[in-house]
């Protein structure tokens, strides 16, 4: 496996995927190698691939006060998407994309060893936690991985254009903090599954 520095080296010069014909900046993420919190999009939009910083624009600002709202500054948080650099038009990246771009993504998480991983959206809800189910039905719940939780929610820009997604990732957040309390898991159990009826948005306190 390559160690933190390697990938990163590798990454800001990669060209092992097609999305490297179309990139202005390799987006490889940034963020302290101590962070608890680690956050995980989809891919560099637009303003992400201009400046080289995950998670700007309309979107980062979102993001930003999300975590003012659990008490937390983007500083302190480790940030990066599963491929680091943009697909053409902002289409989704491809499978054969996120596999070749897999390895920084272990590399990361390996360096930072955080105790949350937030999985914004279907593609990295399913990279993260290895499960099929669509985010609308697995968002909110802590799955065990590899001795930390993958918390999967909505990707922020459904949050930007519809209410209801932006309640239900409010409602996420909300959680994050008795999450990051607990001792990490020692299971590879799903926890805090809660009913189908149950899944409804503003109920904190369900761990
Ligand atoms: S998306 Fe990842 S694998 Fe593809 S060229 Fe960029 S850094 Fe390399």
């Amino acid at each position: 496996m390559l160690d933190f520095a390697a990938a990163q080296k590798q990454a800001l010069e990669c060209r092992k995927c097609g999305l490297c014909s179309g990139r202005t900046k390799v987006v490889f993420g940034e963020g302290p190698l101590n962070a608890e919190l680690f956050i995980v999009g989809e891919a560099p939009g637009f303003n992400e691939d201009r400046e080289g910083h995950p998670f700007r624009g309309a979107s980062g600002l979102f993001l930003d006060r999300l975590l003012e709202s659990i008490g937390l500054e983007r500083e302190s948080v480790y940030l990066t998407t599963l491929v680091k650099c943009r697909p053409p038009e902002n289409r989704a990246p491809r499978p054969s994309e996120v596999s070749s771009c897999r390895p920084y993504l272990v590399a990361q998480l390996s360096a930072v060893d955080p105790k949350v991983v937030v999985a914004l959206g279907d593609l990295a809800s399913r990279a993260l936690t290895g499960r099929r189910e669509p985010v609308s039905r697995i968002r909110g719940r802590a799955v065990p991985v590899d001795g930390r939780y993958v918390f999967p929610t909505h990707a922020l820009s459904r949050a930007l254009y519809t209410p209801a997604d932006r309640a239900l990732i409010v409602s996420d957040f909300s959680r994050l903090p008795e999450l990051l309390a607990a001792d990490r898991p020692t299971t590879y159990e799903t926890l805090n599954v809660p009913p189908e009826k149950e899944q409804l948005p503003l109920q904190p306190g369900l761990w």
